[in-house]
């Protein structure tokens, strides 16, 4: 089968604003989003990611604000004539009819002719490699075949955007993991530009292009995962992604430092009166006795407090002069268990300064 191409529409979020009685579902959005971009909207519970998507699908209209698909401005046209495939959390198909009869829904919707209706939903079937089950009832079916039915159903009429609201949460991990690669080449094959929404910033980092951060209707990033993951904004988005410590530095010099010891930083300090040094657990190092570290790098003597193995790796909890729990992930190599720190061992813990990021500590 050859899958098309589509010409994939750039889609352009202007101020928009929506408001239920006192909540700010979205508060000013402004968001731009690349044709044939995976973009994903990432973001907790009730910070206005399905409203968003909503407005782009037009089930919601805004108070206020603009939508354009390319140079089309969208916000009054209905649903229908949007020219958007959407798939949803719940699937939402219909458990009464066959497979193929629902991926046929949205071409009966359209009119599209019987001949051409069957060969079309056969070829969305293979494209979420369900190929040959187009008579099989919805409630024969698995949870990830129920979801690769919903995805056939919103790229049977090949639309130019593409729109997911937590498609996979309904899926246990071990299928979830394989279908957030799928989805990803489904959408590189399909081309379509694709809005995704989820909560977990794991699959976030795994599928987009680039991520927004949402939180209480706002966009409080938009970046790559790279640039999320080793240049957030602000704590919020630094706690949403990942693990953290944070230690509260001031401006010194050219610098910042901890206390009275002065950090070697590679990155930009931010023009912020709350600084904090975000150190991610990965990063940090144990220097062992007698073993010699670059020069440039910050070292912190600390009291291990905590050690828990992991299986793939160890954390440790150690604690620093001021009192912080400093949290570090070792690799675990070979079965020497014994080579670990032990609770209440004085060590060294070395962060490079590519991997000392300060960011700005409002909390937003
Ligand atoms: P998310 O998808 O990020 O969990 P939502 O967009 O569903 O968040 O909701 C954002 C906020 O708007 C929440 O506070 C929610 O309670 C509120 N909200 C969403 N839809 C409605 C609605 N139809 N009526 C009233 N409040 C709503
Ligand atoms: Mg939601």
């Amino acid at each position: 089968m050859t899958a098309r191409q589509t010409e994939a529409l750039p889609i352009r979020v202007s101020h928009v604003t929506k408001t239920y009685g006192s909540v700010h579902a979205l508060d000013d959005v402004s968001l731009d989003v690349v044709s044939g971009e995976f973009l994903t909207l990432l973001g907790p519970s009730g910070s206005g990611k399905t409203t968003l998507l909503m407005v782009l699908a037009g089930f919601t209209r805004p108070d206020r604000g603009s939508l354009k698909f390319g140079d089309r401005e969208v916000i009054r046209t209905p649903p229908h004539l949007r020219d958007v495939g959407m798939t949803f959390q719940n699937y939402a198909l219909f458990p009464h009819m066959t497979v193929a009869g629902n991926v046929a829904y949205p071409l009966r919707l359209r009119n599209v002719p019987k001949a051409e209706i069957t060969e079309r939903v056969e070829r969305a079937l293979e494209t979420v490699q369900l190929g040959g089950y187009g008579s099989r009832r919805i409630g024969q079916l698995s949870g990830g075949q129920r979801q690769r039915v919903a995805l056939a159903r919103s790229i049977v009429f090949e639309p130019r955007i593409l729109l997911m609201d937590e498609p996979l949460s309904a899926l246990d991990k071990k299928l979830r993991d394989q279908m957030q690669i799928e989805l990803r080449h489904l959408h590189d094959k399909l081309g379509m530009t694709t809005v995704y929404v989820t909560h977990d910033q794991r699959e976030a980092l795994t599928m987009s292009d680039r991520i927004a951060v949402v939180n209480h209707g706002r966009i409080m990033q938009l970046a790559t995962p790279r640039e999320l993951y080793d240049r957030p904004a602000n704590r919020f988005v630094a706690d949403f992604i990942g693990d953290s410590t944070f230690l509260p530095v001031r401006r010194s010099g050219r610098g910042v430092a901890f206390g009275d010891m002065a950090l070697t930083i590679n990155g930009p300090v931010p023009e912020a009166d709350n600084l904090l040094l975000m150190i991610r657990p990965e990063r940090v190092t144990l220097v062992r006795d007698g073993q010699s570290v670059a020069p440039e790098s910050n070292q912190f003597a600390a009291t291990v407090r905590e050690v828990v193995y992991q299986g793939d790796s160890y954390l440790l909890q150690s604690e620093l002069v001021d009192g912080t729990l400093l949290t570090m992930r070792g690799a675990v190599r070979g079965a020497n268990l014994s080579a670990m720190p032990t609770i209440g061992d004085r060590v060294t813990l070395n962060l490079a300064p590519d991997d000392a990021a300060v960011i700005d500590g409002s909390g937003c």
